[in-house]
């Protein structure tokens, strides 16, 4: 593993709440002497944060992330960011929908998809609880992003900040455990399901995060660059079957 890993698994423990980590004889040294370490770990899992061990601090809670977060510097992302994007909702929610990255408007706000592809993201959500008869409105779900700093020029997110994010947006998801997640176009597939096949092959199906079912559609800013009511028609199917899955 090399340094860099090493100081961001240490960095991803000690946000978790570890102080104490255990060192098993046979690893090299792993950390620092003032960090003993208390964790073990199948070695296999050591290279990518991609396949952390779901390990989440006992109690933990929106609050304490948003807290653990706290001015963030963890990469490059902090450098043009205004506000950090941790989301927003109802934190009992049964349905998570999870977007790549802020954009300017969510940047300036500090909340997120509040901007045209928000407005968007408001109507796919109030239109299709109404059509289906349900008493579902945007207030009522969580809304995330996978990472929480706007890339600039909002550029597609690095690998590697996602993964460093991806840490906090796991933890908010088994916080809030909701019944199903909703992935918001490709970026999050990738992040979330390590999905290869692109999104117009792959939306529309159950897949799973951890043991939750995930339900992949189209990002409002796609729809949004490409006007089709095709397009239109395949998100409103797709949400509905979320929405029936969650609230059926
Ligand atoms: N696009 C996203 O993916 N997230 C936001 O919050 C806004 C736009």
């Amino acid at each position: 593993m090399t340094s860099d890993a090493l100081r961001r698994r240490v960095e991803f423990y000690r946000d978790l709440g570890f102080t104490y980590l255990y060192r098993r004889p046979s690893a090299e040294s792993l950390v620092s002497p003032a960090v003993e370490i208390a964790a073990a770990e199948p070695e296999s899992s050591m290279d990518s944060l991609f396949e952390l061990p779901p390990i989440t601090p006992p109690g933990d809670t929106l609050a304490k992330i948003r807290e653990d977060i706290g001015d963030c510097k963890r990469c490059r992302l902090c450098e043009q960011r205004t506000n950090i994007v941790f989301g927003s909702g109802n934190e009992k929610s049964p349905v998570v929908f999870v977007g790549e990255g802020p954009g300017a408007d969510e940047d300036e706000q500090g909340l997120p998809f509040v901007g045209k592809a928000g407005q968007l993201l408001t109507q796919m959500i109030d239109n299709t609880a109404a059509k289906e008869g349900m008493p579902i409105r945007r207030p009522d779900v969580y809304i995330a992003n996978v990472v929480k700093c706007r890339p600039p020029g909002n550029r597609t997110p690095e690998r590697d900040e996602m993964e460093m994010c991806g840490q906090f947006l796991a933890r908010q998801l088994e916080a809030i455990r909701p019944k199903a997640i909703v992935c918001l176009g490709g970026t999050a597939g990738k992040a979330l399901l390590d999905l290869k096949e692109g999104i117009t092959k792959a939306r529309g199906q159950w897949y799973k995060w951890r043991d939750i079912p995930v339900m992949l559609t189209y990002h409002p800013s796609y729809l949004l660059r490409n006007q089709s009511k095709e397009l239109r028609r395949e998100v409103w199917e797709d949400l509905k079957k979320a929405f029936h899955f969650v609230y059926g």
